[in-house]
């Protein structure tokens, strides 16, 4: 079975693992955001690419759930003591792959280029596409001015409530390739457990993305991050609560209005009987445990969204 994945580097990245353990080599694309990428210290970094890579090499630090195990801030310590910015977290093992990927990028090798080969490196079984090669740059509108994301995220610790999100350069971007040719050759679509307007947004973005997945004959099925109403990491629940005006299932799935056919729910998270959907009542909601506290939690979660996506 082919499938497309959407997604960011969090949740997203775990269901994706969950996905990959389950499917057979060769049979799953993943499309990853580059929205939240920056350069930092002259430095290209594209941290939910990197996410998705460490995850699905085992190379992830599964305590912080973002960069590599057994990491160490030399580099950093020296950077801040030198007074240069080290406000981003980059550690000594995860800067190798920066500088790697930076050099091929000043040599113009494109970012879907360097991604094929830094997975094909740690000998991936699934592929890792960029949503684009194109500059794409998120930034949120708050009521303490516009920010890049890294800006807000990290720099600010995005304690600032979020009004709008901007996609700035997706007009202009062109899917990576591959990307296209994954999407009309997918048997299912699947937008992974990440946040809707950070990590799905920006890929949904490409307006060739949107209009294929728009023109699909096969289903979408995307899996909620929310847990009880609330996000199980990062500001999902409270941006859709005051972008979106609320958290229960029905303001998730507007959140991909017009273009999924399921949507996969926690249990905490089911409608009562008396509950009448009043936002997108066509699509079927799919209730299980979505908290991927482990492997076995990632490969039951992947096992039912195939179920939906086949259904
Ligand atoms: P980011 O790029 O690191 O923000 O990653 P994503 O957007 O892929 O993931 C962040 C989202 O994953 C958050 O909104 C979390 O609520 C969600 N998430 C994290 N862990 C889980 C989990 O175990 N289950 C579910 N359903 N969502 C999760």
């Amino acid at each position: 079975m082919k499938l497309v994945v959407l997604s960011g580097g969090g949740g997203g990245a775990r269901l994706t693992r969950g996905l990959a353990d389950t499917l057979e080599p060769g049979e799953l694309t993943v499309v990853g955001n580059v929205g939240d990428d920056l350069e930092v210290l002259g430095l290209h970094v594209s941290p939910d690419l990197d996410s998705l890579l460490y995850t699905l090499s085992g190379l992830i630090d599964e305590d912080r759930r973002w960069g590599r195990a057994g990491e160490t801030w030399n580099v950093l310590e020296s950077v801040g003591a030198w007074g240069g910015e080290d406000w981003f977290r980059l550690g000594d093992l995860d800067v190798g792959l920066h500088l790697v990927r930076t050099q091929a990028l000043r040599e113009g090798v494109a970012l879907s280029e360097i991604t094929a080969r830094l997975a094909g490196r740690v000998g991936l079984r699934c592929s890792i596409l960029p949503a684009t090669d194109d500059r794409l740059r998120t930034r949120v509108a708050t009521p303490a001015g516009t920010f890049a994301f890294q800006e807000w995220y990290v720099g600010r610790g995005h304690r600032d409530e979020v009004d709008a999100v901007e996609y700035v350069g997706a007009r202009e971007a062109s899917p990576a390739p591959g990307v296209l040719h994954a999407l009309q050759a997918a048997d299912a679509v699947v937008f992974a457990p990440s946040n809707p307007y950070l990590s799905i947004g920006p890929i949904l973005a490409v307006s060739a993305i949107r209009r294929a997945i728009e023109r699909r004959s096969v289903r979408c099925v995307a899996v909620s991050p929310l847990v009880g109403g609330q996000a199980v990491s990062g500001p999902a629940g409270r941006m859709l609560s005051r972008m979106a005006g609320g958290t229960t299932p029905d303001f998730v799935a507007q959140s991909h209005k017009d273009l999924i056919d399921a949507l996969v729910i926690d249990r905490s998270d089911a409608p009562g009987a008396a509950d009448v959907p009043v936002t997108a009542p066509e699509i079927e909601l799919v209730v299980t445990s979505t908290l991927m506290h482990d492997r076995g939690a990632e490969r039951r979660l992947a096992d039912v969204v195939l179920e939906a996506a086949c259904a």
